[in-house]
C-alpha cells in the first residue's frame, strides 16, 4: 500500500510530497502550490476554525468558512 499526500487547501491527492507541491493549488492562501496535510488519514475532517465535519479532505476545503481568518475555506485540523 502506497501512502497518500492531500493537500491541505482542496484535497489533491498526490503519492508522493514532490509530486503534490509541484502542482498549483488554486486555494492556497500561501502560494501557488499544493501544501501537504500532516495530519494522519482519518474517516473524518474537522474544520480547525469552525469544527464542521466531511468524510473527505476535497469535500471539507469546497465548503465556505465563516470563522477562517485567511481565507475563505474550511481547512482541515
Ligand atoms: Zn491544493
Ligand atoms: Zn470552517
Amino acid at each position: 500500500m502506497s501512502e497518500k499526500i492531500y493537500c491541505k487547501y482542496c484535497g489533491t491527492e498526490r503519492s508522493s510530497v514532490s509530486s503534490l507541491t509541484n502542482g498549483s493549488c488554486s486555494k492556497s492562501p500561501e502560494g501557488k502550490y499544493h501544501v501537504p496535510y500532516e495530519g494522519s488519514e482519518k474517516s473524518k475532517y474537522e474544520c480547525k476554525y469552525c469544527g464542521t465535519e466531511r468524510s473527505s479532505i476535497s469535500s471539507l476545503t469546497n465548503g465556505s468558512c465563516s470563522k477562517n481568518p485567511n481565507g475563505k475555506y474550511h481547512i482541515p485540523l
